[in-house]
């Protein structure tokens, strides 16, 4: 048989073939990817066929793959030592659709009327992509049965192809492109480098390109972690995390329900977005089968976990998939809910089994897991026990967790408290804190403004609401003994009110205070004084926020109020700038008063007649 047969592509594939020919596109490099994945796929079967124990021609030649570029004559061939193919097969696989990637991306083009050319671009189509870059393609191939021959096919890709007998192959399947003019950078040696770095460092099988061993760093996150050695984890990380500290955390695992995923991620041991470097992006990388999908792939994770690093391999995803639907598919939601969870579990996990290391990571990240707090919803729940806090009952520096809280509320506490302030001293003293002090019931200390937000949106943890202490509707436990009798605090709230004005919403004697005279609370159930503090700073240069009404709560059983309740009698004006001042001092523990400068004139004057009564 010296004759050359000839045979026609199938009506499919001679479509499928027009479009990558006529077609021009950005992402021609996968070619590269594709047939390497192809080889890769050939040694994998011809492992198994050998392990079967069925004879294989050559079996003393291991699996591997070999590319030869040439950029004189202008051609890429890529070799592998796999299973090969027969007569019937070449015929079979390379000129029918029987076969998965190709299939897949005819019934997207079938079902998307469309069908924009460039949309091949975001495809693989397996072998044919081929035919994007070469006018020319020959394939060499002897299978691995003893018995059989090898072939010759050849293709310049619309009318057909040819096959003839070879004579004297090697087992396994040799492919040669000759490559189109404005294609001829893939005959480059350093193009093709990079390209397989990109896409096949992975690959489970030697890769060789002009003699030089490419993929050196083994895809561990494949194999069994008992057997997996800290070194070579760590020489991973360096690989693929360009960071040459270690991680502070490592993730590895594997499910096989609902999706089987493989997974390796790591956290670095440094926030790079505080190193005002900018936004991270997620550097986790998507595989499957080792043969990467998709870089830093965007919707792997939830946005606030950006700063993870690592590899998630997953044979539930078709390797032809197209990277602008990759995003919404629910194969990736569903592959993000599985491992977001799977990874605020291991968190969870480690603050306990490695508490000092968690400390670390919280310092460096917490910014991340409050942002996912108040954006991620499905997440909620999860990441409030992961929140860690100071407390009034801890000592300084100490955190706390929202669990840990609630294993001391007693009996009679129904809710969580905190308290926003500058720092501790701060929290300590401010007339919020005095009801929490009297009645010991613990207040968590929140010292960024934005851990207000974050409590709101958490909204409550292990049934118990989360309530500022600002806004916390307490009565002191024991009544205290006024220094003014109910219907003297009456008459005082009263003759306060006329004397302020419209300097305040409303008067009250407060059930909270102990040892502060007065204090304000925002009239507006859900604003609190920092949440004015920052809308005013966020408003800048917009119309001024209509005014905040506070209401005024003073403290009956304090002597200043006997005092001034004496004085309203006697001096009606020093009593009213006593009152003035009072509910300026009940501001600035608030953090409220925004102009000081009056206040400062009429403490002068007070300062002067406390000094001439001398
Ligand atoms: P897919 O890899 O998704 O099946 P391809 O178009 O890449 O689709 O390949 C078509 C078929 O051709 C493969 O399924 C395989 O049977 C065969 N094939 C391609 N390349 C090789 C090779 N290097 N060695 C053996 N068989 C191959
Ligand atoms: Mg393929």
């Amino acid at each position: 048989m010296s004759q050359a047969e000839t045979h026609h592509f199938q009506a499919e594939i001679q479509q499928l073939l027009n479009i990558v020919i006529h077609s021009l596109y950005t992402d021609k490099e996968i070619f590269i990817r594709e047939l390497i994945s192809n080889g890769a796929d050939a040694c994998e079967k011809l492992r198994f066929t050998q392990s079967s124990g069925k004879p294989v021609h050559q079996s003393e030649v291991a699996p591997a793959i070999a590319i030869t570029t040439d950029d004189k004559a202008g051609t890429i061939t890529i070799t592998d030592t796999g299973l090969g193919m027969t007569h019937a097969e070449l015929v079979e696989n390379l000129g029918t659709i029987a076969h998965s990637g190709t299939k897949a991306f005819l019934k997207q083009l079938a079902e998307d009327k469309k069908a924009d050319v460039g949309l091949i671009g975001q495809f693989g189509v397996g072998f044919y992509s081929a035919f994007m870059v070469a006018k020319k393609v020959t394939v060499l191939s002897r299978s691995f049965a003893p018995e059989e021959p090898g072939w010759q096919w050849t293709s310049e890709g619309m009318g057909g192809y040819e096959i003839t007998p070879a004579a004297d192959l090697p087992r396994g399947t040799k492919i040669t492109l000759e490559l189109k003019d404005d294609a001829k950078d893939f005959a480059q040696e350093s193009t093709v480098e990079r390209i397989i770095q990109r896409y096949s460092s992975f690959v489970p099988f030697p890769i060789e390109l002009n003699t030089k061993r490419l993929n050196t760093v083994q895809a561990i996150w494949a194999r069994n972690k008992n057997e997996i050695k800290e070194e070579e984890y760590n020489e991973f990380y360096t690989f693929i995390g360009h960071d040459h500290d270690q991680p502070l955390f490592r993730l590895h695992f594997s499910a096989d329900a609902p999706l089987a995923i493989q997974a390796l991620l790591f956290v670095p041991s440094r926030n790079f977005e505080t190193l005002g470097m900018g936004r991270m992006d997620s550097e986790v990388n998507l595989y499957c089968r080792k043969i990467l999908i998709q870089a830093k792939a965007k919707g792997l994770f939830p946005e606030w976990l950006r700063f993870l690093k690592g590899v998630v391999d997953s044979e539930d995803l078709p390797l032809n998939i197209s990277r602008e639907t990759m995003q919404d598919t629910s194969l990736m939601q569903k592959l993000n809910k599985v491992l977001t969870s799977r990874f605020l579990k291991f968190l969870d996990e480690q603050s306990v089994k490695e508490a000092a290391a968690y400390e670390k990571f919280y310092g460096e990240y917490q910014r991340f897991l409050k942002e996912g707090v108040v954006t991620d919803f499905t997440h909620k729940e999860a990441l409030g026990k992961l929140l860690r806090y100071e407390s009034s009952t801890l000592d300084a520096g100490k955190l706390t967790s929202l669990a840990d809280y609630v294993s001391r509320m007693p009996s009679d506490q129904k809710e969580i408290y905190c308290l926003l302030a500058a720092n501790r001293a701060a929290a300590e003293a401010s007339p919020y804190f005095e009801v929490f002090k009297e009645r010991k019931w613990e207040v968590l200390f929140l010292y960024d403004a934005w851990d207000e937000f974050v409590m709101e949106h958490l909204h409550t943890f292990d049934g118990k609401t989360l309530k500022l202490a600002e806004k916390a509707d307490l009565n002191l436990s024991a009544k205290k003994e006024g220094a003014l009798s109910e219907e003297a605090s009456k008459s005082l709230t009263q003759w306060l009110k006329e004397t302020l004005g419209d300097k305040v919403n409303n008067v009250r004697v407060s059930q909270r205070l102990v040892d502060s005279p007065a204090v304000v609370v925002d009239s507006d159930k859900f604003m609190t004084a920092s949440m004015r503090r920052m809308m005013k700073a966020m408003k800048q240069d917009g119309p001024d926020l209509p005014p905040a009404k506070q209401d005024f709560e003073i403290n009956p059983a304090h002597p200043i109020m006997a005092r001034l309740d004496a004085m309203r009698l006697k001096d009606a004006a020093l009593a009213g700038s006593v009152a003035e001042q009072i509910l300026d001092n009940a501001r600035v523990a608030a953090g409220l008063l925004e102009d000081p400068r009056a206040m400062l004139k009429r403490l002068d004057s007070l300062l002067e007649k406390v000094l001439t009564k001398e």
